[in-house]
């Protein structure tokens, strides 16, 4: 099972450590190629407009539909939601458009440091640590979409199938619950690197 970060900017090097910790074994993802080897998507927090002009330049918005159209997992936190959200504000920009929800950036306002909270989460029975930077906020969801944590009421962290958005940075906390479920998510999923041999 291999889970392919895309690794352009941001925190994606964080993630790998947490993914290492649970003894999950991950890849730096660039290119199409990359993808293909890949049975599962980490979107990492960075810059959402930067981040959608690479993966058009590169092939990988396509890549990245076709991947979700097969049930493959992709987990979206912060700037990785963005891009997941069908609709984006403050302001609008194109996205993926594969979660059905409506996110608005940089919901926090101009913040420079980060802003931890802690809020009820369905995965745990204690309150969840939340990292923001920078974060968007949740403003509506399609109805299907399960929330799984919340803060001050709106949701945090939501879920459709193979689909998994954070508003917030799990993979700068030393609680791995997050990427836990979202491995859930994957050994439910079918391989992609494994094809039967003759
Ligand atoms: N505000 C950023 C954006 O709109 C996201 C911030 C983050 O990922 N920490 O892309």
């Amino acid at each position: 099972m291999i889970i392919g970060i895309l690794s352009i900017q941001g925190d994606f090097a964080a993630h790998a450590a947490v993914l290492q910790t649970l003894g999950a074994q991950s890849l730096e993802v660039r290119t199409v190629a990359d993808l293909r080897q890949s049975d599962a998507l980490i979107l990492p927090g960075g810059e959402s407009t930067t981040q959608l002009q690479f993966l058009q330049e590169e092939g990988l918005f396509d890549a990245i539909c076709q991947f979700a159209a097969k049930g493959r997992p992709i987990f979206g936190t912060c700037a990785g939601a963005i891009l997941l959200a069908t609709h984006v504000k403050n302001p609008p920009q194109p996205s993926l458009a594969l979660l059905d929800m409506t996110i608005l950036r940089n919901g926090y306002g101009r913040q420079l440091a980060s802003d931890v909270f802690f809020g009820p989460c369905t995965l745990k029975k204690d309150p969840l640590e939340m990292v923001f930077i920078r974060g968007p906020i949740i403003e509506s969801i399609a109805p299907g979409i399960t929330v799984l944590a919340k803060l001050h009421g709106s949701p945090t962290l939501v879920q459709k199938n193979n689909l998994l958005a954070a508003t917030f940075h799990p993979e700068l906390t030393n609680d791995p619950t997050v990427h836990k479920h979202f491995l859930s998510l994957i050994s439910n999923s079918a391989p992609a690197t494994k094809s039967p041999r003759l």
